[in-house]
């Protein structure tokens, strides 16, 4: 019964803007079940955000069905956020989707993120208040500085510091940039990272293995 709501490739369409989402879900479970690409609702993502971590369920280089309006979302990269109109997403969820935000825009070549720009507003394509009262513009101006302390340390130290790093006796890779880290979600999203660094910096991009140590801890004693 398992279905795949996205499709393949661009239709020939370059990706132009990120469009942040109010997912009207409590939880990033409830965005799997609602957005994933094996949801019985015939929409899709390529990401969902909450306060701790980052899902991605379809390539961006694949067309979700996310914005109700076919050329646009062959142009765009869909962004849900964990909130609800009642309880909009919080400032930490906001931060991570800005993270996300930067990276995206660090990949295509963009310095500044703009709203009727590089980012683009889910209710300018179709009959819906999406994003609602989410609070998108501090999340892009947060996003820009991302960006632009990343490319003041790109100036100073050659590039930030990149790894892919596992854990020893939790599942999973995590992708550091700088000084974010990210669950990866599939060998896909991995390999998609591996590919990206070989062609910016001409060298494979290092995996390191840990003892269990926090997340929060690791970061902080590299700085
Ligand atoms: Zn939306």
């Amino acid at each position: 019964m398992q279905t795949r709501n996205y499709t393949r490739g661009r239709s020939g369409q370059s990706v132009v803007a990120i469009v942040p989402h109010i997912s009207c879900c409590k939880s990033i479970g409830a965005i799997d079940n609602t957005f994933g690409p094996y949801s019985s609702r015939k929409v899709s993502t390529h990401y969902a955000v909450s306060a701790r971590t980052i899902h991605q369920y379809v390539s961006e280089s694949d067309t979700a069905w996310s914005v109700g309006n076919w050329p646009w979302n062959c142009k765009t990269i869909s962004i849900e956020h964990v909130g609800t109109v009642d309880n909009p997403p919080t400032y930490e969820c906001l931060d991570m989707g800005a993270q996300l935000m930067a990276e995206i825009a660090r990949r295509y070549g963009w310095d500044r993120l703009e709203l009727g720009d590089n980012v683009r507003l889910h209710r300018e394509f179709a009959a819906t208040s999406c994003p609602a009262n989410m609070d998108y513009e501090w999340e892009i101006e947060r996003a820009n500085e991302y960006l632009s302390s990343s490319s003041e340390k790109k100036k100073n130290r050659g590039h930030d510091m990149e790894m892919l790093f596992y854990v020893k006796g939790e599942g999973g890779t995590r992708y550091l940039c700088g000084t974010n880290q990210h669950v990866l979600n599939s060998p896909e999203e991995q390999a998609a990272i591996e590919t990206a660094y070989r062609k910016c910096y001409g060298e494979e991009i290092p995996h390191v293995v840990l003892d269990k140590v926090t997340g929060r801890n690791f970061i902080s004693a590299l700085s």
